[in-house]
């Protein structure tokens, strides 16, 4: 199962968006918060949500979980 990670940084729109493992923008995050292991990107979406109620999921690793 991968880990994910929520960006401590908000996009323009005040979004901080949820990275799986592996995604190729968590390189360029300069501060992030471990999730943790999750089964899917709702329940680590949910978990990003505790510190930054503003979460959402990156369009390029977690599309099931990107609102727009
Ligand atoms: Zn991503």
């Amino acid at each position: 199962m991968p880990r994910y990670y929520v960006n401590n940084t908000a996009q323009a729109n005040g979004d901080h968006e949820v990275h799986k493992e592996g995604c190729r923008w968590i390189p360029f995050i300069k501060s992030k918060k471990d999730l943790g292991i999750h089964t899917t990107c709702y329940s680590a979406v949910r978990e990003a949500k505790k510190t930054h109620p503003q979460s959402n999921g990156c369009i390029h690793c977690s599309k099931d979980c990107h609102t727009s």
